[in-house]
C-alpha cells in the first residue's frame, strides 16, 4: 500500500495528537511510524513520581469533561476518575484573601468575561486587556488568572480567539496521572524515540522526513509538534511554507509552570483547597493544597512571571512560593514544606512553552495552520482545535481527524 515509501503515514510527535493519529491509523490498516524527540510519549501531559506520588507536570484535568473524548478511553483502562469540584470553583482560603474580597473579585470576573463575550460576538479582534474595565483593584489579579488560563497576560490575548475556547465547566481528575494515561494509551503503538525530525520535503512523492536519525518516506506525514517548534524552525518545510509558519507565529505558546511541595501535617487543611499567594499583583502564584487529599501542595505560575522564575532555575520556584505560603500562613510552615518536582516548560527544547493563545488580531491562524497542504502533509495538535485548544483532548480530536483525512488521501 506504501509502493515506494518506506510508510503510508509518518506521524510527527508522540503527545496526545500524535497517539490519537497512530491509533485511528492502526485501525484504518496504514502503515506507520511515529517520530518522537524525546524519550518518553505523551509531550506535555507528563506524570511523574513526586513524594511518592503521581503527579502531572504538564496536563492534569479531563476539562469539559462531558464532551471529553479522553473520558471513556480513561474508563476502558480502568484509570480512577475524581469527578469534584476544582478548587478554582470553590471559596479559597480566607487567609490573605478575604471572603467578601474574593466575592468582589468573581463579580469584577464575571463582568470581563461578559465583556468579552460581547466584544467576541461583535466580531472585532482586539486585545483582552482593552476590557479590563474601570476597578483597578481586581485587574492585576485577573491578568494573573489570565497567565494560568491562557498561558499569557491580557495583553497578548485575542478577545476573539480567548471567546471562542468551549468550557463546559466539568471537570474531572485521574489519579494515576493524565500524562500516565496518554502513554498508556500508546503503549502499542510504533514509536521511534529520540529521532527529531528537522525537515519535511512534500515537494514530490513519497514525502520525505529528515531526521537526526537519517530520512525516512511516506505517503502522507501528519505534524503534531507545538505551535513553537515550527515559528522557531525546530521544523522546517521544503518548499516553505511562509504562510503556516506565520500563522504558528500567532498563536504562540503561553507559559504555565508547576511547582510541587510536600507538606508535613497536611491534614490541618481541607482536601483539594486554594490559597492566593497576593492578590494585588501579577507576579504572583496560586497554591493548590493537598489535591487527591495527598501531603502535596501544587503550585501554578503562568505567564512573564513564571519565565523570569524559570531564568532562576526549580529554586526560585521554591524560594518563592515558601516565601509567600509563609506570608500568608506563618513563618512555622517554612520547615513544613519540602519542594519535590518543578517544570520548566519554555525551557523545554520540544515544547517552548506550555500552551497556545492567539495574539490579538490573529484569531483565525488556528484554521490556517489546521488546513492540510496538499493531499500528502496533515497538521494536527492542540493549537488547530476550533474550540478546545490548549487542551488534551482538543489536541486528541485533532489527531483523529488529521488520521482520518490522510487514511481518505490514499
Ligand atoms: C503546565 C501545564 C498544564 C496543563 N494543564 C492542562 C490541563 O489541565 N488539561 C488539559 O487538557 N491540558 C492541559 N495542558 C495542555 C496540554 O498538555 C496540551 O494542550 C496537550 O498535551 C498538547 O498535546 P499535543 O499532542 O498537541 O502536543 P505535545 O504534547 O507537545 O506533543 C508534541 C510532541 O512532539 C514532540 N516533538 C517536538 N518537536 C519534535 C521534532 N522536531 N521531532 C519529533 N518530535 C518532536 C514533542 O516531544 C511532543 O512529544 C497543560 C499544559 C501544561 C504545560
Amino acid at each position: 500500500m506504501s509502493g515506494l515509501a518506506d510508510y503510508d503515514c509518518i506521524v510527527i510527535g508522540a503527545g496526545a495528537a500524535g497517539v490519537a493519529a497512530g491509533r485511528a491509523l492502526a485501525r484504518g490498516g496504514a502503515s506507520f511510524l511515529i517520530l518522537e524527540a524525546r524519550a518518553r510519549a505523551g509531550g506535555r501531559a507528563f506524570t511523574l513520581d513526586a513524594g511518592g506520588f503521581p503527579v502531572d507536570l504538564g496536563a492534569g484535568w479531563l476539562h469539559s469533561a462531558d464532551r471529553n473524548v479522553l473520558l471513556p478511553l480513561a474508563e476502558q483502562q480502568g484509570f480512577a476518575f475524581l469527578r469534584d469540584t476544582p478548587p478554582w470553583q470553590k471559596s479559597a482560603d480566607a487567609r490573605g484573601f478575604e471572603t467578601s474580597d474574593q466575592r468582589a473579585y468573581r463579580a469584577e470576573q464575571g463582568r470581563f468575561f461578559q465583556r468579552v463575550q460581547e466584544a467576541a460576538d461583535g466580531g472585532q479582534d482586539f486585545a483582552a486587556s482593552e476590557l479590563l474595565g474601570p476597578d483597578a483593584r481586581w485587574t492585576p489579579l485577573i491578568d494573573a488568572m489570565s497567565t494560568y488560563v491562557n498561558g499569557t497576560e491580557t495583553d497578548r490575548l485575542s478577545v476573539l480567539d480567548y471567546a471562542a475556547y468551549e468550557d463546559t465547566e466539568v471537570n474531572f481528575r485521574v489519579a494515576e496521572g493524565y500524562g500516565a494515561l496518554i502513554q498508556k494509551l500508546g503503549a502499542d503503538l510504533p514509536v521511534r524515540f529520540g529521532c527529531i525530525a528537522r525537515l519535511i520535503d512534500h515537494g514530490a512523492r513519497p514525502l520525505r522526513v529528515e531526521t537526526n536519525q537519517g530520512t525516512l518516506t511516506a505517503r502522507a506525514v501528519i505534524v503534531t509538534v507545538p505551535t513553537s517548534i515550527i515559528a522557531h524552525g525546530g521544523l522546517r518545510f521544503r518548499p516553505a511554507l511562509p504562510a503556516r509558519v506565520e500563522a504558528a507565529a500567532m498563536l504562540p505558546l503561553g507559559l504555565a509552570d508547576k511547582l510541587f511541595l510536600a507538606l508535613d501535617g497536611a491534614e490541618d487543611f481541607p482536601v483539594d483547597s486554594r490559597l492566593y499567594g497576593a492578590t494585588d499583583r501579577t507576579a504572583t502564584a496560586n497554591y493548590h493544597i493537598r489535591p487527591f487529599g495527598r501531603p502535596l501542595i501544587e503550585a501554578y505560575f503562568g505567564g512573564q512571571f513564571a519565565r523570569e522564575l524559570e531564568a532562576g532555575g526549580p529554586e526560585a520556584f521554591a524560594d518563592f512560593a515558601i516565601g509567600q505560603i509563609v506570608e500568608a500562613l506563618g513563618s512555622s510552615y517554612r520547615a513544613r514544606l519540602t519542594p519535590v518536582a518543578c517544570s520548566s516548560w519554555a525551557r523545554d527544547p520540544f515544547a517552548l512553552g506550555s500552551y497556545s493563545h492567539a495574539l490579538p488580531g490573529h484569531a483565525g491562524a488556528r484554521a490556517v495552520l489546521a488546513k492540510p497542504e496538499g493531499d500528502g502533509l496533515f497538521f494536527a495538535g492542540e493549537a488547530v482545535s476550533p474550540g478546545f485548544f490548549s487542551t488534551v483532548h482538543g489536541a486528541w480530536e485533532t489527531g483523529e481527524r488529521a488520521a482520518e483525512d490522510a487514511l481518505a488521501a490514499r
